[in-house]
């Protein structure tokens, strides 16, 4: 195993990540605790084999690149824009407020303030990975509260290019003992925004134009498979060159050029098809964080790790809340936000790191700070379940004036209480589409769940009524008044995803007749199973629809 680190570290990071996750889906854990698991029994606290970890450490960060540019697919500069009024103060002043009372815990603590306000700047920035999971999971990406995340996570991975190239020049003045020198620093942080001003105008102006004009070259060869690798190569090669040029984080990198390829739409599917590599190496990177957990600090330093953890769910969730709310913004909005930035991960290792190198941190304080970022990670998903506990309490408050008045937030617009016997079609793809035409001819009450915004707008132009976010979820399954329909189409043709639909369906309302659209043998089993009344396959259909073809066209064509 010696000799081949890379392949050692990726199997076994890999395989354990999975047996620790079946057990931890057994004792209905999340599966990020199954993964961190993984991590410690891997890393150097733990006795028996030690994987590289430098390795995973690389291999963790390919994760949150191929993240970075799945989530930078999906949005464009009208949606980053469009929250910038609430990202940009949001991010700065909860990171304000983390740092202060980082800079406090540190002063009760006696630590010497270079330490404090290291330990607190690193208490301030949420991890990527843990907040794009968690929006991912619970499909909120495309919601309003999932874009004001986003939107707040890009400031903050601004915030911490500056952070970064200014801590070295704060080290260096402070060890050679003449203070901080202002010039030189103003010099050091003018820099630093200079070459994030120009990275971004670059990315807007030259890639915008230069990455489609690219992709339609090799679209125009005919080749998919050129044409997906191209799709990587320019995720990737963007992100790693301009990261070195410019000095910006290798996701901010990535995120930028999967927002430029997002405008083309060949390149957005293309794009899609790559992103299954995102999810095991996103498993790697919560791997490669359980490496770094001594367990030790537990037990030397309790309370000082419980301190720095109420910093960062408590402190900071706090600040994010009052911060929503301010801006008029529904409870429901503000929470999520809250819980969804509740967490610490790589930047903060990174930060604490160059404190570490720079000699401004001491080990002890690194060993709570990456004690304190497992337990927000692994708290997270807890306090997500907490938020889904208070969604009837949320309901009800939003159903009062205050919260009415707010701007409507994306949740579910169209309640169809007023709807009965309607059918409800999930989906409006290229089979919900054809269905709804001839529901429609049919003058048929109709309903359509779909989860792409652009195709929600696009149907109630048509003024067809359409509940928007995923099927599965409470909320849209309410909305679309299940109990009291007649049937339920869906067209989804993920067989989990369709299955988890038509169980939930099911649940609701046991009399309702269900036809699901199925894609192999398999999962036509797993969605009767489910509790559809009806699968239909697309390839049995179509063998149907020939022979049908055949024999009402022709019988004498056959016999000719
Ligand atoms: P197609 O395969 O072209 O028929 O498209 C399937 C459609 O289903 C697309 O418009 C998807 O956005 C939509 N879709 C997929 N999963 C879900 C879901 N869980 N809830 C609602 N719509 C979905």
């Amino acid at each position: 195993m010696h000799e081949a680190p890379l392949i050692a570290t990726l199997v076994s990071g890999i395989v354990l990540a999975f047996v620790f996750a079946a057990l931890a889906h057994r004792l209905k854990l999340p599966a990020l605790a199954g993964y961190l698991l993984a991590g410690v029994v891997v890393g150097p606290f733990t006795p028996g084999y030690v994987a590289d970890g430098h390795i995973a450490h690389e291999l963790a960060e390919v994760g949150v690149v191929l993240l970075m540019f799945g989530v930078g697919l999906h949005f464009s500069l009208k949606d980053l824009l469009s929250v910038k009024a609430i990202a940009i103060p949001g991010a700065l002043i909860q990171m304000a407020v983390a740092t202060v009372l980082g800079v406090l815990l540190g002063w009760a603590l006696d630590w010497p303030f270079a330490q404090g306000f290291v330990f607190g700047l690193a208490l301030s920035v949420a991890s990527t990975v843990v907040l794009l999971r968690a929006m991912e999971e619970r499909r909120l990406l495309d919601t309003e509260r999932g874009r004001i995340a986003v939107g707040w996570l890009i400031v903050e991975d601004l915030a911490m290019v500056l952070a970064l190239v200014l801590l070295p020049a704060i080290g260096g003045a402070l060890a050679s003992g003449q203070g901080v020198s202002f010039g030189a620093l103003a010099s050091t942080v003018g820099i630093a925004i200079g070459k994030v001003i120009l990275f971004v105008a670059l990315m807007l102006v030259v890639g915008a134009r230069l990455i489609p004009w690219l992709l339609a070259r090799v679209a125009g060869s005919g080749s998919r498979e050129l044409f997906r690798l191209a799709v990587l190569a320019i995720a990737l090669g963007v992100a790693f060159g301009v990261a070195g040029a410019f000095g910006v984080s290798f996701e901010l990198g990535a995120f930028f050029a999967g927002m430029m390829m997002g405008e083309s739409k060949l390149a957005h599917d293309a794009a899609e098809e790559t992103l299954p590599l995102r999810d095991a190496f996103a498993v790697l990177f919560f791997v490669s964080v359980g490496m770094l957990f001594n367990y030790h600090v537990l037990l030397a330093e309790p309370l000082v790790v419980l301190a720095a953890l109420a910093i960062i769910v408590l402190g900071k969730s706090l600040a994010a809340l009052f911060i929503v709310l301010a801006s008029r913004r529904p409870m429901r909005t503000a929470l999520t936000i809250a819980v969804s930035l509740a967490q610490i991960g790589e930047f903060s290792f990174i930060l604490i790191g160059v404190g570490v190198a720079q000699h401004m941190v001491s080990k002890e304080a690194q060993d709570v700070l990456l004690a304190a970022a497992i337990l927000s990670i692994l708290l997270n998903p807890v306090l997500f379940k907490l938020l889904d506990r208070a969604k009837p309490w949320l309901d009800a408050r939003e159903a009062t004036t205050e919260d009415a008045m707010a701007p409507p937030s994306e949740a579910v617009p169209v309640q169809a209480g007023d709807l009965s016997g309607h059918v409800v079609v999930v989906g409006y793809g290229r089979v919900g589409r054809l269905l709804c035409e001839e529901l429609r001819t049919h003058g048929a009450p109709l309903l359509v769940m779909e989860m792409e915004r652009e195709r929600v707008e696009a149907l109630r132009e048509l003024g067809i009524r359409a509940v928007s976010g995923p099927a599965s979820s409470d909320e849209a399954l309410t909305a679309a008044n299940l109990g009291a329909a007649r049937a339920l189409l869906v067209t989804v043709p993920d067989a989990f995803e369709a299955g988890e639909i038509v169980r939930a369906a099911r649940q609701l309302n046991p009399q309702l007749t269900i036809c699901a659209r199925a894609g192999s043998g398999a999962a036509a089993a797993h969605l009767h199973e489910q509790g559809a009344n009806l699968v239909v396959s697309g390839e049995r259909e179509m063998a149907r629809g020939m022979l049908d073809r055949l024999s009402a066209d022709g019988a004498e064509a056959v016999a000719a």
